[in-house]
């Protein structure tokens, strides 16, 4: 007990915000949460922390839910002040996840367990799980989606222009997309069977930042693809498919080849399953998008944290290493949607109705 008084509970890893018992005397309404969500401009977000929030009110524990507009500073100072007010568990979509360390020690140091939320928390320990969908199987699905939609296992050989962007050069997560995209993409434009007429190919995996749209941003992505349409597809020359590698970017991309004013759409990939882009989709604008149903990562984390409220290990099969450490993570599956399994996959599921689909 004098051990107790001496030490605070920060200090004192065993109890860092430890079994339920200590950290809420078995009352839920003593279990406090903080979510910093990134951004509301994509849905997506809006719907991941109303989601995670009300799943985790649903057990009685007491929830803020902040959003960031998109500012890493905002983000940064949400996260403190929550972990000033005491919240024991921080749930943090990092805007950047290099950026959000400082904050995530921080709440660490209050006694908060972090949970890395669909982005990894970089370079620091003071993250304690990682939940979020298969990285590398978003772009791989997006590269599977061009390659089959081209012919080219069948045996055309193009050559086929195909452009290609990343996502944000401060997500971890976009290194790993863009990982899952060459892997398949790789062969074909060594051998010639893809090209890009931008030049804009990054020489190894490595340098996949040089072709990333800073925040994922559906503008900065149309202004990429304007300019490179300019530039070298306005004398007629085909654009045969763009990797675009979120839905936002894909929009982007479509209002710049409606702005080309082309009598074709290239096949254009996405990721999200936001409403407009299903509606694009169905339109036959956009070709695909990967759905990562947010309800399941947003049940998976609550469920995380409720294991870890009653003092148990959470679910965590895989691992991810953030520079300092591997942090253990759970990783759902995501699944690619085209025009044949929209009804089926979004529609049916609940995740967006006929009308918001356009159907
Ligand atoms: C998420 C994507 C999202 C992107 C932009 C990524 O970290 O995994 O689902 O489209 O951020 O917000």
């Amino acid at each position: 007990a004098i051990v107790a008084l001496l030490i605070p509970a920060s200090a004192c890893g065993a109890s860092r915000g430890g079994s339920g018992e200590s950290a809420s005397g078995g009352d839920p309404s003593k279990v406090t949460i903080g979510i910093s969500m990134p951004e509301q401009q994509l849905e997506r977000w809006q719907i991941d922390g109303d989601n995670l929030k009300k799943q985790l009110e649903s057990y009685g524990y007491k929830v803020t839910l902040q959003f960031a507009d998109g500012k890493t500073d905002l983000q940064s100072s949400q996260i403190q002040n929550m972990a000033n007010q005491g919240a024991k568990y921080v749930v943090i979509a990092s805007i950047d996840g290099t950026a959000t360390g400082a904050a995530a020690e921080q709440a660490a140091a209050n006694g908060a367990k972090v949970i890395a939320y669909d982005r990894l928390i970089m370079n620091t320990d003071a993250v304690d799980y990682y939940a979020t969908f298969s990285l590398t199987d978003v772009g791989k699905m997006q590269g599977e989606y061009i390659v089959d939609k081209l012919g080219v296992k069948e045996g055309k050989k193009g050559p086929f222009n195909v452009e290609l962007m990343s996502g944000s050069p401060t997500d971890n997560n976009a290194k790993y997309y863009y990982e899952g995209a060459w892997s398949v993409l790789e062969p074909y434009f060594k051998s010639g069977v893809f090209k890009a007429k931008s030049g804009k190919v990054p020489g190894s995996v490595k340098d996949w930042q040089s072709i990333g749209i800073d925040n994922w941003d559906r503008q900065k992505g149309q202004a990429e693809m304007e300019n490179r349409i300019n530039s070298f597809y306005n004398d007629g020359t085909k654009l045969d498919a763009v990797l675009a590698p979120n839905d936002a970017i894909a929009l982007g991309t479509v209002n710049a080849v409606e702005g080309a004013g082309w009598n074709y759409f290239p096949i254009i990939t996405g990721q999200d399953a936001e409403k407009a882009n299903v509606r694009a989709i169905v339109q036959g604008k956009q070709s695909m998008t990967v759905y990562k149903d947010t309800r399941k990562l947003a049940k998976a984390t609550a469920a995380m944290i409720k294991d870890l409220v009653d003092g148990k290990t959470p679910k965590a099969a895989g691992k991810f290493n953030n520079g300092n450490k591997d942090v253990p993570s759970q990783l759902l599956t995501p699944v690619s949607v085209d025009k044949s399994n929209i009804k089926k996959e979004l529609v049916d599921s609940g995740y967006i109705s006929a009308s918001d689909a356009g159907m």
